[in-house]
């Protein structure tokens, strides 16, 4: 019997409507102190998604109307009893509401404990766990799409198929090697063979897409980088639609980093809109400065700004140079000044060069284009199955290692139970990866991260 917990699973702001949610075998009894619905019915005996419109009633007293939704266990999130009160949304409202709930008998939820209650009850996996998380946190559209692909289940399909190859081949080779005497088919060494570089080549792709999809979900850090007045500031303010930047005529008014997260076609750029790159005698510039080339450094992703109104100077050619290491876009702004930039000198020592005009707002999807084509994601399918995180990456790459090492052992004329005890191991690390093996540090690490509430 698990102790029935509530909390407010709602966002930290007023809210037109907000929402007390409790787990628990006494879910439903616990609500029944707090709600009466007005047709004096009794919550009770509701049957599951079912709703009764009602009040709250805190110290005796009629506080709100609200509206109680029943979920009946096992069809719930959390695979328990499950009640949602809807209050109107003001915080003192919704926080008076979880208050009375605790009072008749709930304890506050640990954060992601109900996603944790939906995994210990085997509703979700760890890795739709991860991506509950994931969902709440997407800034971009191909990260929510991806994130919700897993949550239905993408990423444990394809790993658990390679799976069930893997615990197949491991039983009929121990049935083999432990009886020996009965009449067990042989597995060839073909098919062994065959089976593992199919789990091999399974594991091998959601490896080499992990970088990409990263990249498409999380998004990537970007420093904007370029002498002082090429427009900077302007192009991180057509980016990011406001003011953030402070844009003058005054060189070298960008002092310090500005950081901003912008969505730019389907991804994510963390931006950052660093002082130019001179030297100089002002302290606090210099300060501003050396940050912006740690910014370059840093980054993953370049946006080198040459001014189309002016001749290259040695800072521009200073850039060039630095950038030629990284990841780089050259962005010629003030396109709509006549131009004595000369552009071939650009052009030639970037892979991409974009025409914008930031104060004019042109040129944006062109830049996005450039974006994606450069990190090579503009045909990313975010609707395949991907590798969400660090701790996914690392089961895989655990599991694929472990498999090659069959393979070389089936290839050295190894026996079958040797084997057998690499690809126990991958299955092992899968196991993990989908939480049927999970440690419960690696599961209570996981559902920290989450928000109380979900
Ligand atoms: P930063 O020092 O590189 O950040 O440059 P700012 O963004 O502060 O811009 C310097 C000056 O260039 C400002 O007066 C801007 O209005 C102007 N500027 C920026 N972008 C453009 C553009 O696309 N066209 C024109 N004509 N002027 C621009």
């Amino acid at each position: 019997m698990s102790k029935t917990i509530a909390a407010i699973s709602t966002g930290a702001a007023a809210g037109g409507i907000g929402v007390i949610r409790i787990s628990g075998d006494d879910a439903v009894k616990i609500a029944s102190r707090v709600f009466l619905p007005l047709d004096k019915s009794s919550l009770a005996e509701l049957g599951g998604y079912r709703a009764k419109y009602g009040n709250i009633i805190i110290d005796g007293e009629k506080a709100d109307n609200a509206v109680a939704l029943v979920f009946r266990a096992p069809k719930s999130y959390t695979g328990e009893d499950v009640v949602e009160l809807s209050v109107h949304g003001g915080l003192l409202m919704v926080k008076n509401t979880l208050e009375a709930v605790l009072k008749n008998g709930a304890r506050p939820a640990e954060a992601g404990e109900f996603t944790k209650r939906a995994f210990l009850n085997g509703k979700v996996d760890l890795t739709q766990a991860e991506a509950v998380a994931e969902i709440i946190s997407a800034q971009g559209e191909q990260s929510l799409k991806a994130s919700y692909n897993a949550l239905q289940g993408a990423l444990s399909k394809r790993i658990n198929g390679v799976l069930e190859e893997m615990l197949d081949m491991s039983a009929f080779m121990a049935a083999w090697v432990d009886y020996p005497d009965e009449e067990i088919p042989e597995l060839s060494e073909n098919e062994v063979r065959e089976k593992l570089t199919k789990c091999k080549d399974a594991l091998y792709s959601l490896l080499s897409d992990y970088e990409n999809g990263q990249t498409v979900t999380k998004g990537i850090t970007t420093a904007i980088v370029g002498k002082p007045n090429v427009g900077k500031s302007s192009l991180m303010n057509m980016l990011t639609g406001t003011d953030k930047s402070i844009v003058t005529h005054i060189e070298g008014t960008t002092r310090d980093v500005v950081e901003e997260d912008v969505k730019l076609g389907g991804l994510v750029l963390h931006l950052r809109d660093t002082a130019g790159l001179r030297s100089s005698d002002d302290l606090v510039e210099t300060i501003g400065i050396e940050k912006a080339y740690r910014a370059l450094d840093d980054a993953q992703l370049v946006l080198a700004v040459f001014d189309s109104s002016q001749e290259l100077s040695e800072y521009d050619f200073n850039l060039i140079e630095k950038c030629s290491e990284k990841r780089a876009i050259a962005v010629i702004n003030k396109s709509d000044l006549e131009s004595r930039l000369n552009e071939e000198a650009v052009k030639s020592a970037f892979e991409k060069t974009v025409y914008v005009s930031a104060v004019n707002g042109t040129g944006k999807d062109e830049l996005s284009n450039a974006v994606e084509e450069l990190l090579g994601v503009a045909d990313f399918d975010s609707s395949a199955p991907m590798l969400a995180n660090a701790r996914q990456k690392q089961n895989c790459e655990s599991a694929y290692s472990s498999i090659c090492e069959a393979l070389e052992a089936l290839e050295d004329g190894m026996t079958f139970d040797a084997i057998n005890v690499m690809i126990d191991s991958a299955a092992d690390e899968l196991l993990s990866l989908t939480g049927k093996k999970a440690t419960s540090e690696v599961v209570n690490n996981i559902f920290s991260k989450f928000c109380v509430g979900k």
